[in-house]
């Protein structure tokens, strides 16, 4: 069999550059292309040297070189960069791996538009483990009543520039699903000053910012004298990157859609 061709986009980002290591390290992937934005400083550098301090034989460029080469695209770049990116690839009908997060309601309706074209696969976090925290999460807030209150408490490394985590955010829906009710309605997602008491039903978020902290979440369930605790600690790149290649192995050949990491990992209900 042929190796499955792949795009990155956002190549000269961390997480970029973890997901072009991590290709040239798998048997069965082979780096097509690797896309970064008219004026990068890294445009025109060997994107393996770039990467992985050794040659690969493909220069990162911007996106109309790139995008003829690949089976599949994997993005974790910029809002704006990933909405355009889905758009351009429905004319070429390539399937795409979207990790990039801090998406507006108009860029998640966008991609939802793009999807009627192309098998998009997007998530705000692509490791196993915190795919399988969502699912318990979904589970424990359907067990326990609004009795305990939900809060999710989350870390990350001194560059981000979101908040709260797409990974937050998708535990968050996690919860709200297993009450039945829907994220935007009973999100509160900044507290300061005098806020008035807790509204029951609330899903609370707090986000930390420090260090190198690649990535860590807690749902807490906050109940009269008890407290239920499910957390996850990333500890390197790694694990997105080989969700994310996991992703764009699954997606390649599927219909049109919007799909998750649920699907790719068998976790959907
Ligand atoms: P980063 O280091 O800032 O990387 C983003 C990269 O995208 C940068 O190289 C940036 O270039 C580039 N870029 C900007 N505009 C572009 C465009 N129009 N076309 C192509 N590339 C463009 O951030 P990161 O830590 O790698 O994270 C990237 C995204 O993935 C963030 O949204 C982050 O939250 C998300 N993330 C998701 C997961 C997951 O599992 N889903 C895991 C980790 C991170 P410049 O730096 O030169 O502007």
């Amino acid at each position: 069999m042929s190796d499955l061709r792949i795009v990155i986009s956002g190549a000269g980002g961390r997480m970029g550059r973890a997901l072009i290591s991590a290709i040239l390290d798998t048997p069965g992937l082979a780096l097509a292309g690797a896309l970064e934005y008219a004026g990068s400083g890294h445009l025109g550098e060997d994107a393996g040297l770039m990467a992985a301090g050794r040659p690969a034989g493909v220069k990162v460029t911007g996106v109309d070189a790139a995008l003829p080469a690949g089976d599949v695209v994997v993005d974790f770049s910029t809002p704006a960069a990933s909405v355009g990116l889905a758009r351009r690839l429905g004319a070429s009908g390539t399937p795409m791996v979207i990790g990039t997060t801090g998406f507006s309601a108009a860029d998640l309706a966008a991609l939802q538009e793009a999807a009627g074209a192309i098998a998009i696969v997007r998530s705000g976090n692509m490791s196993l483990g915190v795919n399988l925290l969502a699912a318990l999460t979904r589970r424990v807030a359907q067990t326990l009543d609004e009795s305990f209150d939900i809060e999710i408490v989350e870390m990350h490394h001194n560059k981000k520039v979101d908040a709260p985590s797409g990974t937050a955010l998708l535990l968050g829906e996690a919860a709200a699903e297993g009450r039945g009710r829907h994220l935007d309605e009973c999100a509160d997602r900044g507290r300061d000053g005098v806020t008035g008491a807790r509204k029951s039903g609330d899903i609370g978020f707090a986000s930390l910012r420090g260090g190198s902290v690649v990535g860590e979440h807690v749902v807490i369930f906050a109940g009269p004298s008890e407290r239920i605790e499910l957390a996850h600690k990333a500890e390197d790149r790694q694990i997105f990157a080989r969700g994310a290649l996991a992703a764009a192995r699954w997606v390649k050949g599927r219909p049109a859609g919007l799909y998750s990491m649920a699907d790719v990992l068998g976790l959907a209900d």
